[in-house]
């Protein structure tokens, strides 16, 4: 009968390196072929909800990859009880009654880390967009200009390097670039900014003008 060993010793493979007194890190030691982690209690979890959120960083961190048993982490919650048996590739066996183990590949890992920087990056922009909106609100409220300013025919309109700009590739929220049109905003980062949207002008499609396409076909040397 293979002889069980103890999964409570995989746990030091998660978080940082060992620091002992101002030694050199020690790297962990590599029991298993995957990482394991522990659950947190659910009673310390506001959410109520079981996450493996460092187990995944901890992954991330090490770029590690699936193990023969086709994962890369196993996250284990409270209840869980059961061994890995050494001869089977380290194979976790739960004990009857025990709670699941909670397998984790390299593909969902990495899926729910691009996932979760996408998310960032959005309410990060959503932010910037709503602290700049902010800003040329006021802006025109103390130069006593009506905002938000109407959406003005005969574009596009130019950023204030002189670029034609069209649709902003970064929001959902533009029907097209216009600069801000009122005194007080001839200098600053929000003259930059575009008054429908909120991001700034490099955001948003460039566009060709006639004089544009003339001076790149003087230039073309194949013309
Ligand atoms: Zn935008
Ligand atoms: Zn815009």
């Amino acid at each position: 009968m293979p002889r069980p060993t103890r999964v409570a010793q995989a746990c030091a493979l998660l978080g940082s390196p060992l620091l002992t007194n101002g030694e050199e890190p020690r790297p962990l030691p590599s029991v298993l072929p995957y990482a394991v982690g522990l659950g947190t209690p659910l009673a310390e979890v506001p959410s109520g909800k079981l996450s493996w959120r460092r187990l995944r960083g901890a992954c991330i961190r090490s770029n590690m990859g699936d193990s023969a048993l086709g994962f890369t982490a196993l996250g284990l919650p409270p209840g869980f009880v059961g061994c890995a048996v050494a001869s089977r590739s380290w194979v976790v066996r739960p004990a009857l009654g025990s709670a699941a183990a909670h397998k984790l590949s390299h593909a969902e890992i990495l899926g729910r880390h691009r996932r979760v920087k996408e998310a960032q990056g959005i309410r990060k922009m959503e932010r910037e967009r709503a602290r700049n909106l902010a800003d040329l609100e006021r802006s025109y409220a103390t130069a006593r200009v009506a905002w938000p300013p109407p959406w003005r025919p005969g574009g596009p309109f130019a950023d204030f390097k002189g670029a034609l700009r069209g649709h902003c590739a970064r929001c959902n929220a533009c029907p097209g670039f216009d600069s801000p049109q009122m005194a007080g905003v001839s200098h600053g980062p929000a003259i930059d900014v575009c008054v429908h949207c909120g991001c700034g002008s490099m955001h948003h499609e460039k566009l060709w003008s006639d004089q544009d396409r003339k001076a790149e076909a003087a230039d073309d040397i194949l013309a």
